[in-house]
C-alpha cells in the first residue's frame, strides 16, 4: 500500500539556517501520526512546507500519489491537505459561521457545505451556540475549536494540526484530544504536531521525535510512550 503522504529526505532552510535537516516519514490513510519535540525542533517548519507556505531546499513530498514540491498553497488545499496553524489565524472580525464558510472557499456544493457546518457544530456545540459571534471575541479554546472546524470545512484527506492544545486549560485540552480521537474514528487522517507529548503519544498510531531538525526516534505511539529516553526527555520523568 502506498502512503497518503510520503516525505523523503526533506530539507528546509531560513537563509543560511537549516531548520529541517533531511527528514523522512509517511502517513497512511486513516492513521494519526504525530511529530513531537522541543521548541525549535522544526515541527512547524515541516507543516508549513507541506502546506506550500515554505519551499524546501531539497527532498520529495508525495501526497495522494502526486508530487507536492513547488505546488502553490491554494492548490495543495484543493488536493485535500488542510492545515490548522499554530496561533489559529482566524479572521477576528468575522463570525464563527463566516470563518467556517471561508474554510470551504474552494467548494461549490452549497448543501454539502451547510451539512459540514452542522457537523462542526455537532463536534463543538459551543460554536453552534455562538455562531453569530465575532471570532476575535472567543476564548483561546473556542478559537482552537474554530480553527480545527475551519480546516475540516475543506473536507481534507489529511488534516494537519499544529499544537492544538497550546495555551489551553486541562479541560479544554482534553476536549480537543477527544475530538481528534472522534475525527479519527470517523476516518479522518491526521498529522498532529504537539508539545504535549503525553497526550499526542496516547492518541497516535505512529510517532516521530524531532530534535534540532532531525527525526531522532520513531515508533508506535504506545512504544514511545513507554520508551525510557522519551519519558525522561519529554514526559518529565527523572
Ligand atoms: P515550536 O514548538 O517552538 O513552534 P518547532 O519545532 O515548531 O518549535 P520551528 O518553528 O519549525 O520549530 O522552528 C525551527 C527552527 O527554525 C528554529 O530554530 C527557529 O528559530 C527557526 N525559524 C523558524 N521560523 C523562522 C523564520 N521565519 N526565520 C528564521 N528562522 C526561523
Amino acid at each position: 500500500m502506498t502512503a497518503l503522504l510520503e516525505v523523503e529526505d526533506l530539507r528546509v532552510a531560513y537563509g543560511k539556517i537549516e531548520a529541517v535537516k533531511g527528514i523522512s516519514f509517511a502517513v497512511e490513510t486513516g492513521q494519526v501520526v504525530t511529530l513531537i519535540g522541543t521548541n525549535g525542533a522544526g515541527k512547524t517548519t515541516t507543516l508549513r512546507t507541506l502546506s506550500g507556505l515554505l519551499r524546501p531546499s531539497s527532498g520529495n513530498i508525495t501526497f495522494d500519489g502526486k508530487p507536492l514540491t513547488g505546488v502553490a498553497a491554494h492548490k495543495i488545499v484543493a488536493l485535500g491537505l488542510a492545515h490548522s496553524p499554530e496561533g489559529r489565524h482566524l479572521f477576528p472580525r468575522l463570525t464563527i459561521e463566516e470563518n467556517l464558510q471561508l474554510g470551504a472557499f474552494l467548494r461549490k456544493d452549497k448543501d454539502g457545505i451547510e451539512k459540514d457546518i452542522q457537523r462542526v457544530y455537532e463536534l463543538f456545540p459551543i460554536l453552534g451556540e455562538r455562531r453569530k459571534q465575532a471570532s476575535g471575541t472567543l476564548s483561546g479554546g473556542e478559537q482552537q475549536m474554530l480553527a480545527m472546524g475551519r480546516a475540516l470545512m475543506s473536507r481534507p484527506k489529511l488534516l494537519m494540526l499544529d499544537e492544538p492544545s497550546m495555551g489551553l486549560s486541562p479541560i479544554m485540552m482534553k476536549k480537543i484530544m477527544e475530538t481528534i480521537r472522534e475525527l479519527r474514528e470517523q476516518g479522518t487522517t491526521i498529522l498532529l504536531v504537539e508539545q504535549n507529548a503525553q497526550a499526542a503519544l496516547t492518541l497516535a498510531d505512529h510517532a516521530h521525535v524531532m530534535e534540532i531538525g532531525r527525526i531522532a526516534l520513531s515508533g508506535t505511539g504506545q512504544h514511545l510512550l513507554h520508551d525510557e529516553s522519551v519519558r525522561k526527555a519529554y514526559l518529565g520523568e527523572d
